[in-house]
């Protein structure tokens, strides 16, 4: 079921353990002023979002490696495919690497949060 993967829990940003409560507090990511706000527990199975103190300094790793992969294809794109001038590849880079940046935190944390916590069903409605 489509509800017990790894992939759902990072694509919905929901809960590792249960894959049904948020863990972000405000569902739009562009919404600066609260892109770092969690719930201290996930709201449906309990589950601690700072399982340990620093936890998610370890997000930053994903999320460099997120946008590292996400510039080589932009950049081999717009280089080998449009043939576009370097100034011109490197500006839409860095915009595009601006722009996504609320994406990629939070994304990176649904990455790192499922290496560490596994879905479990007796925490979860989707049997
Ligand atoms: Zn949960």
């Amino acid at each position: 079921m489509y509800h017990d993967t790894v992939v759902y829990s990072i694509l919905n940003l929901k809960c590792p353990r249960c894959h049904q409560g948020k863990m972000f507090l405000d569902p739009n990511p562009y919404h600066l002023k609260k892109i770092y706000a969690m719930p201290d527990n996930c709201p449906v199975c309990g589950q601690s979002n700072l399982p340990e103190i620093g936890f998610w300094w370890g997000s930053m790793y994903i999320s460099y490696g997120l946008s590292v992969g996400l510039s080589v294809v932009t950049v081999l794109f717009l280089w080998l495919v449009l043939g576009w001038p370097d100034w011109a590849i490197l500006s839409a880079n860095a915009a595009l690497m601006i722009a996504i940046l609320p994406l990629a935190f939070r994304y990176a944390r649904g990455v790192w949060f499922n290496m560490f916590v596994r879905f479990d069903k007796k925490y979860s409605v989707h049997q």
